[in-house]
């Protein structure tokens, strides 16, 4: 079910908890929240429904499908470059510094380990998602 923004900057910036499979219901209001902001927004963390556990959602440019992430980690990251962000929690755009490429360990929703590497868009979306749950705001 589509959840509220969490705006407020100081619940945003803590450092979210470890998701385990009694979260899985957080990961579809977060799908949902996602789908109704479609127009604007392309990647959430949970945090922004404030749900403070390690689950983004993010739309994937090369399958144009939403990917749920659970506990995802960044294990390397190459071709750092500096640009702009917004985000639905926050006001206007903000610089920042991001990397071309990422590899990327999660789990899926089946609680299974993988690992997959993204780059451009995605890789960027992936980004801020990921800082949103160490508690960091662009
Ligand atoms: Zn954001």
């Amino acid at each position: 079910m589509q959840q509220p923004i969490m705006t407020d900057e100081r619940f945003l910036s803590k450092p979210s908890e470890p998701a385990t499979t009694d979260d899985l219901h957080v990961a579809v209001d977060l799908a949902d929240t996602l789908a109704a902001h479609a127009d604007s927004c392309v990647g959430m963390a949970a945090n922004m429904i404030g749900v403070g556990k390690r689950i983004i959602v993010f739309s994937d440019e090369t399958t144009g499908r939403n990917t749920v992430m659970f506990n995802p980690r960044i294990v390397e990251r190459s071709g750092e470059y500096e640009t702009e962000e917004g985000c639905l929690s926050l006001t206007g755009m903000r610089p920042t510094v991001r990397y071309e490429r990422i590899t990327v360990t999660c789990q899926t929703r089946r609680f299974r380990e993988v690992t997959a590497t993204f780059d451009g868009f995605t890789a960027q979306i992936i980004q801020h998602e990921i800082d949103h749950c160490n508690g960091i705001l662009i």
